[in-house]
């Protein structure tokens, strides 16, 4: 079935299109959690940047930094986020590959956080979880 941003690209539910070319799309997220809240999507419906290839990748970058600066002239924002979930317990929702650039505000109640777990790593972790990654992209 078609995702909910297929029918947007189709024009067969309504959304707030800010950018639009090829290969690319950009709407306000419904939920607008900061004012600003842009989802800069491929039109073409990947699942997840598992399955995104390098060159779309890289013109979906483009666009979203093009859209961060657009944010920033116009919401004047004190930072800009950029989120993207991939998988359900990534808290992805959406199983169509976006990226979500949500601009911040002093005092606005969004929470992005990480645990710092550096008491707990060892230097042998750090060496075989880069090793690991390493070989991997070889
Ligand atoms: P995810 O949870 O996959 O990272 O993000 C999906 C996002 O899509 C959510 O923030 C949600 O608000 C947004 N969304 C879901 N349905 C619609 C819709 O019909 N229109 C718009 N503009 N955004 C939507």
């Amino acid at each position: 079935m078609a995702s909910v941003f297929t029918k947007i690209i189709k024009r067969e539910i309504p959304a707030h299109i800010v950018y639009e070319d090829d290969k690319v799309i950009a709407f306000l997220d419904i939920i607008q959690t900061t004012p600003g809240h842009v989802l800069v999507a491929c039109k073409h419906e990947y699942q997840s940047i598992l399955d995104l290839p390098e060159e779309e990748a890289a013109h979906l970058f483009a666009v979203t930094t093009r859209l961060a600066k657009a944010v920033q002239q116009a919401f004047q924002p004190a930072g800009i986020n950029l989120v993207s979930n991939n998988g359900a317990q990534a808290g992805q929702t959406v199983f169509h590959f976006h990226i979500h650039l949500i601009p911040r505000y002093p005092h606005d109640d969004i929470k992005i956080q990480f645990k710092n777990r550096i008491h707990e790593t060892h230097e042998d972790d750090y060496l075989e979880r880069a090793r690991r990654i390493r070989q991997a992209l070889t």
